[in-house]
């Protein structure tokens, strides 16, 4: 079936599979003979409480989530997080080793810095955020509460491409535009946490996975709604948690599954990012400037190098259909944010319009 759907290269919120959306439009007025839809359904009942309880294992099984971690389904985005990780875990020594890579790291730095110490332990900002350091780079402390890294760059188009060692001390990722796109060994981490906008469902979610024995430790004014220990008590459910939203993560796993897990959608991903990166290596006008072994599979930056033909590459993409092309504009240039619901067809279509464009 058609619906004259564009291809939506956004950064987040970003497309979904449209599998998905047909299931939760023929679910949207009775869900399973309830009699009413998810939306309107107390998030104490006995069929939430199922959802709620199918969403949680679907995601232990698909990132394979050790039983010591919890999974967490939380409100306040991606951004409350800066907040929430700090007043949860940047509690013994007061201090914490960030590592700037783009402009999220910088902020939840900038943010964490109301709680306590921040060491800015490394930083690309030197080359505007085109890689990613080291471990010799890497000036950790030995009394960190924790290290942070920004798993994947957004806007930059960046990802890290190791997992940095930091003895012992716990490691904690956002990895909002990375996650369900390929495998993650989450036994490396303390906490990973993501925002459901990228790649995952719609906004309102923010997903956390946090080893068991960082919890507890909250400062006092911590809010409670972003009180680990207390949310993991609860189901994440001490208050009404964003029910609609995690039931959509449900339907986004089983398609998770259908296409062979992360395993599976990492190979696709990786084909995909590569028709596209191919094309602009090969490219007489676009180039990307990220570090080659650290580009994201997910966000794919490039330019032409003179402005305005940026403005008119985005114009006339846009006008055949490519929307949401347009670079951050803290960066300028293209971006297409390819996640896993882009179909391997937009990116291909997209190539065959930049190798036309390129003509002109
Ligand atoms: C989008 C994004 C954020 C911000 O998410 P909000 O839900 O808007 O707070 C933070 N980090 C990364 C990596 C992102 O991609």
């Amino acid at each position: 079936m058609s619906y004259n759907r564009v291809y939506n290269f956004s950064a987040g919120p970003s497309m979904l599979p449209e599998s998905v959306l047909e299931k939760a439009a023929a679910q949207m007025m009775n869900y399973e003979g309830s009699g009413m839809s998810v939306m309107e359904m107390s998030h104490r009942s006995k069929v939430y409480e199922s959802i709620i309880g199918s969403v949680e294992s679907k995601l232990r099984k698909v990132m394979n989530i050790p039983d010591n971690y919890k999974v967490l389904f939380l409100q306040g985005g991606a951004t409350g997080q800066f907040a929430a990780i700090p007043m949860n875990l940047m509690t013994k020594n007061k201090k914490a080793d960030y590592i700037v890579t783009g402009q999220f790291s910088k902020k939840a730095a900038d943010e964490a810095k109301k709680y306590g110490e921040v060491h800015i332990a490394a930083s690309s900002k030197d080359k505007n955020f085109t890689y990613i350091p080291r471990q010799e780079e890497l000036d950790l402390s030995p009394d960190a509460d924790y290290v942070y890294i920004c798993y994947n760059n957004t806007i930059y188009g960046s990802t890290w491409d190791y997992i940095p060692e930091t003895n012992g001390i716990p490691l904690v990722a956002d990895i909002s535009s990375f996650i369900l796109s390929a495998p993650l060994d989450i036994s490396k981490f303390g906490l990973v946490y993501a925002g459901a906008q990228k790649n995952m469902g719609p906004a309102g979610v923010t997903v956390v996975i946090v080893r068991e024995d960082l919890m507890g430790n909250a400062v006092p004014y911590c809010p409670v709604v972003w009180d680990y220990k207390t949310m993991s008590e609860n189901d994440s459910m001490y208050n009404t948690p964003p029910t609609y939203g995690i039931y959509m993560i449900g339907l986004v796993l089983d398609w998770v599954e259908e296409n062979g897990g992360c395993e599976g959608l990492a190979k696709i991903n990786e084909a995909k990012a590569k028709l596209l990166y191919d094309a602009i290596d090969q490219s007489p006008l676009f180039s990307n400037p990220v570090d080659e072994k650290s580009r994201s599979m997910m966000n794919v930056t490039f330019v032409t190098g003179d402005e305005t033909k940026d403005a008119d590459f985005v114009k006339k993409a846009t006008a055949e259909g490519f929307l949401n092309i347009k670079g951050h504009r803290s960066v300028g240039g293209m971006r297409a944010s390819i996640y896993n619901a882009m179909p391997t067809e937009g990116i291909e279509k997209l190539v065959e319009f930049m190798k036309n464009y390129e003509k002109e």
